[in-house]
């Protein structure tokens, strides 16, 4: 419980693909975390980057999880109808001179110093009086004072951005909403008070929080569970050639689920029917078993 407010908790796939074994793991874990607590579990489909979606994934997501027996509050969410929502709070950020226009263009910064989350944006125009005419982005400033949180499982973890990633796009130069604002807002909005998601998403908290601090809006409580790994390390993607998670089959998908999330469900359990492996997992779910842990062996449990 955040600030003693009831938990409210949410899964966010972005409809790329269908859902894979690693996703699977992000829903089933924050479902466990919202259910044990008598939580509310919120479903958002993050349809923001239409260049990166596929057409008909968010049916086949919403299809894959309702046959898991996934049961959300509400209706589902899609994060493109906001765009009137995060427009308003990006031109607020220009209002107040926290956010500016920037049209650098990848080469005007192909030859400035990176960092593990990208090109360090310099400032080129921050401070510029002449606005730009053309396309352009709109990027946020940032400080250096550090920005800290206390992971549920990963333990503390900071980030000093200007260092590190320099002011960021928040509205994108193609007219895109950029997913940092987008996630920000809407977590806010939906008044989510508990974030459990894959520890790939752990380095762009920092840059979250301070869209946080900037907008006013409370920081919900964070777990970034490990992730799920192929035999060759990499994670579990669409990019990597993850396999849909099958509609078949979804006890033992689930029990082996569980196992992967070291919840050491009994052997007993395989046989039962979904609800009854539903019904263990919210009663034992410790999220405790994941602490520290920052990958989980797809191969072992059969996943890749
Ligand atoms: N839409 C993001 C993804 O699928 C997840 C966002 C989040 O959980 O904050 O990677």
């Amino acid at each position: 419980v955040n600030g003693g407010q009831p938990y409210i908790g949410r899964f966010a796939p972005s409809p790329s693909g269908p859902l894979h074994f690693g996703s699977l793991l992000a829903a089933v874990a924050s479902y466990l975390d919202a259910r044990s607590q008598a939580g509310k579990w919120l479903l958002r489909i993050e349809d923001i980057d239409p260049p990166r979606q596929q057409p008909g994934a968010d049916a086949d997501i919403l299809a894959t999880l309702d046959a898991y027996g996934f049961e959300w509050d509400g209706e589902v969410s899609y994060q493109r109808k906001q765009r009137a929502r995060h427009l308003q709070c990006i031109d607020e950020l220009q209002q107040r001179g926290l956010a500016y226009a920037c049209d650098c263009s990848r080469r005007d910064l192909g030859d400035e110093p990176r960092s593990s989350l990208g090109i360090i944006y310099p400032g080129t125009c921050r401070t510029r009086t002449n606005l730009p005419t053309g396309d352009s982005a709109i990027r946020v400033r940032t400080h250096d004072d550090e920005i800290a949180f206390n992971d549920q499982l990963q333990g503390r973890y900071a980030q000093k951005l200007e260092s590190e990633s320099g002011d960021f796009v928040i509205h994108r130069r193609d007219d895109l909403i950029a997913y940092h604002l987008a996630v920000v807002v809407d977590d806010f909005d939906q008044q989510i008070t508990h974030v459990v998601r894959g520890i790939d998403l752990l380095d762009s908290t920092p840059r979250q929080i301070h869209l946080q601090h900037l907008l006013d809006f409370s920081t919900p409580v964070y777990s970034h569970l490990p992730v799920a790994i192929n035999r060759d390390g990499q994670k579990l993607s669409k990019l990597t050639g993850a396999n849909p998670v099958r509609r078949d089959q979804v006890g033992e998908t689930l029990y082996r689920t569980l196992q992967a999330l070291r919840q050491e469900p009994p052997a007993a359990l395989q046989s039962e029917a979904t609800p009854a492996i539903w019904q263990w997992a919210i009663e034992h779910w410790h999220s405790a078993a994941l602490v520290g842990f920052e990958s989980i062996d797809a191969v072992a449990q059969g996943f890749a």
